[in-house]
């Protein structure tokens, strides 16, 4: 068993956008309806409480802190102070705290960034391309693309004052759209990290151009291309955390990274009312499939690691799927997310939805750094080093 070290409070359960992907809204689980709006001042305290409790109880020397939602900024900077007020309140010096937020950004204006930078609150945002390839999903319940303020608020976020804040970009893969086009659209704003995620899905409601069992490998082939322009760049403008976090563990280390390996889950949700939930994404498999019937009112997160979801991710190879143990890239794939490996009414023990695409990408990314690593052997001492295209 290992301990959480990463709390997801979401501080808001409604978002300001209406994508047309939102695993909060738009999947299985609708539970977002009877939640409150804003996490109380109440939960705060309790959350927090329970927090400094796992740190002291573990002897965590560093925890972190994700503000999640919905949109967590529709919850004001009022509850953003209270919440890193009563963390480390309650906390103290026993561990470091390291507070990061997930945002759209259409809140990110002048004063709520100086809020975050005198909260020393990192910022992620969610885009995902240009404004074509982001407008494709990511509008406002009206219909009108939200891009233009994305990309005003990145622009903020850049600017000298607080650009220490920028943590990353999220993107969600389409593969309609043009892999070279959307990864350039991204490097523009500059972003020190890079998470390209596969939309959610799984063996009963698959995910969009991933058909269960087939061969092809059109989410395997879109990333191929990206890594190939990644990898063979002059310089590296960017970590994206899935090719880096494939390379570690293609070299025997630690991945650090949900989206690969085995590294057992550490981390929890707290939901606006207080109850303790999973992973946010197992929001896409069923009504209250990512529940624990925990609350910070009533429950540790030692009990929480007690729940056999929890466990079950904990467990790594043993609880695979027999193909995933048999599977010689195993240790690499992890046999995917958790939540694309669902069968319903209520299996996990498959391989992920995207298998094919998991053993392209993996080869491929094998391929080319053993290749380098095999010229790098080769190479007399005198001899220059690989030229990046
Ligand atoms: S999901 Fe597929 S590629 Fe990944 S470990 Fe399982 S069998 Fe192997």
């Amino acid at each position: 068993m290992r301990p959480f070290r990463q709390f997801l409070l979401k501080l808001h359960s409604r978002c300001n956008l209406a994508c047309d992907y939102c695993y909060v809204y738009r999947h299985a689980d609708q539970s977002w309806r009877t939640r409150p709006r804003v996490m109380s001042e109440a939960v705060i305290s309790a959350a927090a409480r329970r927090i400094a409790e796992h740190v002291h109880a573990w002897h965590l020397d560093a925890v972190t802190i994700v503000l999640h939602g919905g949109e967590p900024l529709l919850a004001g900077v009022g509850t953003v102070r209270k919440v890193t007020g009563a963390v480390h309140a309650a906390v103290g010096p026993a561990a470091k705290v390291t507070f990061a937020i997930q945002t759209n950004g259409l809140l990110l204006d002048e004063a709520m960034l100086d809020a975050l930078l005198d909260l020393d609150i990192r910022v992620g945002i969610s885009l995902d391309g240009g404004r074509a390839e982001h407008d494709r999903h990511r509008n406002f319940a009206s219909g009108a693309g939200s891009f233009d303020a994305v990309a005003a608020a990145l622009n903020r976020l850049r600017h000298d004052r607080y650009r220490s804040l920028y943590s990353g970009l999220l993107c969600t893969v389409d593969v309609r759209n043009d892999p070279i086009d959307v990864y350039e659209s991204l490097l523009a704003f500059e972003p020190p990290a890079l998470d390209l995620l596969l939309p959610h899905g799984n063996w009963t409601n698959p995910p969009p151009r991933r058909a269960p069992g087939d061969p092809g490998t059109p989410y395997g082939d879109w990333l191929v291309t990206v890594f190939d322009r990644w990898y063979d760049a002059p310089d590296h403008r960017t970590n994206i955390r899935l090719f880096t976090a494939i390379i570690s563990l293609l070299l025997n280390r630690a991945s650090g990274y949900e989206a690969a390996g085995l590294d057992p889950v550490d981390y929890i949700t707290v939901e606006t009312d207080g109850s303790l939930e999973q992973s946010d994404v197992l929001k896409t498999v069923a009504e209250g499939a990512a529940a624990t019937g925990l609350s910070v009112f009533r429950n540790s997160f030692d009990e929480a690691l007690q729940h056999p979801g929890v466990q079950a991710r904990q467990q790594g190879l043993a609880a695979l799927s027999a193909d995933c143990r048999a599977c010689r890239i195993v240790r690499v794939c992890g046999g995917g997310h958790y939540a694309h490996r669902f069968r319903a009414p209520d299996d996990f023990a498959n391989p992920t939805v995207y298998c094919p695409d998991q053993k392209r990408l993996i080869g491929h990314i094998r391929e080319r750094v053993s290749a380098d690593l095999r010229r790098a052997a080769e190479r007399p001492p005198t001899a220059p080093a690989r030229s990046p295209a």
